[in-house]
């Protein structure tokens, strides 16, 4: 049986692919490339020279089979996509699926991804994130991502097409009101760019932008707010309260708000 190693590529800087990634490509017996012609240049600036496979997402099911073939022969194959980690927003599922369910090893070389340098620089908390890939152009399915991305208690991260930059900001800015963002743009390349600001801020400067870009956007806080206070006991977030000097009756009424509770029902409790 041969393996299959899942080669991460640079996202532009051609210095950012790895010394096993280079050594992996030089010594596999065949490379599956998203696109033949665009590895192809990757691999003579290596000097690589090995012979290549197509696996793109129109041909993905039937280069699988192949190519589940070749490896139960023996070959060993690095799985490429343009750029970045195959299987990420790339074609690469279909393929490692199968070799899991044939027992054929999977081998991960790391290397460059646009969504965890975008987040790694953005400032934005990095601590739980969720990676959405691109927007559904779709309607109903997109408003339902947009809705996800409203109560996210995690840092959101998009993928989007220069194209499509603005009508996806205006988007979300009329779901999400004005939370911060930062658009990664470019990265690793010579006008890589990071902008920061509230959606706002970062419409008015992206009309006529260009080039790749990620979208990192902060998590609701509204909500994490609210889950702390149902953390807390009535009587600790009575304390709270008072602690800052509140009067009972303004108190009972933040708790209410707080807590989505009625004033009254609160009231009971501290009479
Ligand atoms: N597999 C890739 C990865 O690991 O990041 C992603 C491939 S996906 C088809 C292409 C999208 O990734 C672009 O539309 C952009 O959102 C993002 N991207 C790729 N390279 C980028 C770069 N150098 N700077 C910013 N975003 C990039």
């Amino acid at each position: 049986m041969g393996k299959l190693y899942i080669v991460a590529t640079p996202i532009g800087n051609l210095e950012d692919i790895t010394l096993r990634a280079i050594n992996v490509l030089k010594n596999v017996d065949l490379i599956a490339a998203e696109d033949t012609r665009h590895t192809l240049k990757l691999l003579n600036h290596f000097e690589i020279s090995k012979p290549l496979i197509s696996n793109h997402r129109h041909n993905e099911d039937e280069k699988t089979n192949i190519l589940i073939e070749k490896l139960k022969e023996g070959l060993d194959i690095a799985l490429v996509s343009d750029a970045g980690t195959p299987g990420i927003c790339d074609p690469g599922e279909a393929i490692i699926k199968k070799c899991i369910e044939e027992q054929i090893e999977v081998i991960p070389i790391p290397g460059a991804c646009a969504m965890i340098n975008a987040l790694i620089a953005s400032g934005i908390d990095t601590k739980e994130f969720v990676f959405l890939g691109f927007l559904p152009l779709n309607k109903k399915t997109r408003k339902e991502k947009l809705e996800e991305i409203k109560a996210s208690k995690k840092t959101i991260i998009l993928y989007e097409a220069p194209h499509k930059l603005l009508s996806t900001l205006k988007d979300l800015k009329e779901i999400l009101e004005n939370r911060q963002v930062v658009l990664a743009r470019e990265l690793t390349k010579i006008h890589e760019e990071f902008i920061r600001g509230n959606i706002e801020e970062i419409i008015k400067v992206s009309e006529n932008l260009k080039g790749e870009m990620v979208l990192i956007i902060e998590k609701n806080n509204k909500i994490e707010e609210k889950n702390n206070f149902e953390n807390l006991t009535l009587e600790e977030h009575y304390k709270l309260y008072e602690n800052q000097g509140l009067q009972k009756k303004e108190i009972i009424k933040k708790i209410a708000k707080d807590r989505g509770l009625n004033k009254n029902e609160i009231y009971q409790k501290f009479v």
